[in-house]
């Protein structure tokens, strides 16, 4: 989308994306675990990448920060070539894997002092040890005296500590309790303050809609939809729960747009209806006694059900 500046007739070009994705595969061995993902992230974006186990998310972030070769398309960070320009992605990009693997003899202050030699950023220890401090994190404990989710926050500290333009995080919050969660969620808001971009892999929905901005739904090393999240919100479903005295004709009610699982049991309607149906719905209602009503929001992992059997139909 071009944008329209101030001075007539100056048409300036939106900004490069930061991750580009065309037609990026890969195969292991025969097995293809990606299948020509086209997809871009903008500046100052949280994208969400999500999908079941095993539907090509890590491999997707490992293409991305040019661990692992396509077979084919290519992936590429800020017009970076992730896989020919690997060490120039890395100085630009900060990563959180999904199963971070630390020598547990240091202790993280140890860890993060070598991340910033190799960066050759020795300001980045400064930055490490305020970010610690926020998620309350002993940097002088070694590696393997750490819990769980103390391992998760080191993770976090060295993700962030550089003021990566780029954070590839896969699945972060596992681990976490809800307090961190939520100051790992204001960290996230205040990086893409600055500009930069986040994309996440998760598989906690209830997370995607917090933070969000656009979510991506990989299935089988497929992208099958990618969405903003107000426009996946304004197609979910509302749950309409009716309590109506005397018989119902249901004719009306079957011919709501997008109406689902339509009952009538004991004196009470049951149906699920996207947004735009719910005035409709109501008036059909308005002819009758009601003596009960319920509407509740479908929350997103409804959506994600739906949308995953929606293209397995589809695919059928
Ligand atoms: P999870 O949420 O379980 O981590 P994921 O979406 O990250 O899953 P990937 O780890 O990318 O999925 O795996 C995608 C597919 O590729 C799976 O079928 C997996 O078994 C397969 N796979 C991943 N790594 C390898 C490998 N090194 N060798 C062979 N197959 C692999």
């Amino acid at each position: 989308m071009g944008v329209v500046g101030g001075e007539a007739g100056v048409d300036h070009p939106p900004p490069d994306p930061v991750v580009r994705l065309e037609g990026l595969t890969k195969d292991y061995g025969r097995h293809r675990a990606l299948d020509g993902i086209d997809l871009t992230v903008g500046p100052g974006e949280i994208f969400g990448y999500l999908g079941p186990n095993g539907a090509g998310k890590t491999t997707t972030i490992r293409l991305l920060l040019g661990l692992l070769r396509p077979t084919a398309g290519r992936a590429t960070v800020l017009g970076l070539d992730s896989w020919r320009d690997s060490t120039a992605v890395h100085a630009r990009a900060g990563y959180l894997p999904g199963e971070p693997t630390m020598n547990g003899r240091l202790t993280g202050r140890e860890l993060v002092s070598y991340f910033a030699a190799l960066r050759r950023r020795p300001a980045d220890v400064t930055s490490a040890t305020g970010l610690a401090d926020r998620f309350d994190l002993d940097l002088d404990r070694r590696i393997r005296a750490l819990s769980r989710g103390n391992r998760q926050k080191l993770a976090i500290v060295q993700a962030f500590m550089s003021d990566p333009d780029l954070v590839v995080l896969d699945e972060p919050t596992s681990g976490l309790d809800p307090l961190v969660q939520q100051e790992f969620h204001q960290l996230l808001g205040e990086t893409t303050a600055r500009g930069a971009t986040v994309l996440f892999s998760s598989h906690v929905l209830n997370e995607v809609d917090r933070v969000a901005d656009r979510v991506g739904i990989i299935r089988q090393g497929r992208l099958v939809a990618v969405e903003h999240l107000a426009d996946l919100r304004a197609k979910a479903l509302h749950r309409v729960e009716a309590r109506i005295t005397g018989p119902v004709d249901l004719g009306p009610f079957r011919s709501l747009d997008g109406v689902r699982d339509l009952t009538v049991e004991d004196g009470v309607l049951r149906c699920g209806v996207p947004r735009p149906s719910l005035d409709g719905l109501i008036k059909a209602l308005g002819r009758y006694p009601v003596a009960d009503l319920s509407v509740t929001e479908a929350d997103l992992e409804e959506l994600f059900l739906a949308y995953y059997s929606e293209a397995s139909a589809d695919a059928a």
